[in-house]
């Protein structure tokens, strides 16, 4: 399976802070920016490189820049994972894909999207809750319609349906995930999961 737990000591000391359900939204904005740095890493080890001469004070020597990246933040849960894209990868391109779950059937309904075009970007999808995988699915199909090449969808928390569901729609697409969780509850949440992520980022309910 195309799928990778990140086990760092620092993931898992802000998945807690993420779980914790006394975590105020200020902290956990922050914690979910410094969780996604470290997915980010991980997400990014195999992105193609330019190599071009670089100067050092001292002497010329090789230099290497990541080429064409793109991030998709899946609204508005994936907002919580941009900024620290955006500290990683100042010059990526963004685009936003919004989704939203009927909340009987649970199925994705597209309710926004604005791509940059994608022809030949390596492309991080933002969605932090992998649940029924009916969104992550959908946005992933988006992106792979704007010419999308590479693509890596980061998450903080994993159901088994969700991952099963993305592996079964989009084997080529790696999950890079801070938690595989237990499972679904009859209302969709991820189960311990973190709530509503969306909810706990903005303070709302
Ligand atoms: N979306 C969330 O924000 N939380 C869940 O547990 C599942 C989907």
């Amino acid at each position: 399976m195309n799928f990778t737990i990140i086990d760092h000591p620092l993931t898992r000391h802000y998945l807690t802070v993420l779980r914790d359900h006394d975590t105020p939204p200020e902290r956990f904005r922050t914690a979910a920016r410094s969780l996604t740095y470290t997915l980010v890493l991980e997400a990014t080890k195999r992105l193609p490189m330019d190599e071009f001469p670089v100067d050092s004070p001292l002497e010329k020597t090789a230099g290497y820049r990541v080429r064409d990246v793109a991030a998709v933040a899946v609204l508005r849960a994936g907002l919580g994972m941009l900024d620290a894209v955006l500290d990683m990868i100042p010059e990526v391109k963004v685009g936003f894909a919004g989704v939203q779950r009927d909340e009987e059937t649970a199925l994705p309904q597209e309710y926004y999207a604005k791509l940059p075009d994608l022809s030949d970007a390596s492309v991080l999808i933002l969605e932090p809750m992998l649940a029924t995988g009916g969104s992550l699915s959908w946005a992933v199909g988006k992106v792979k319609s704007s010419g999308a090449r590479q693509i890596t969808a980061l998450c903080v928390v994993t159901a088994p349906e969700g991952v099963r569901r993305l592996n079964e729609d989009h084997p080529d697409v790696h999950i890079v995930a801070a938690a595989y969780d237990r499972e679904l509850n009859d209302n969709y949440y991820i189960v311990p999961g973190l709530g509503d992520m969306g909810d706990r980022l903005f303070g709302t309910r």
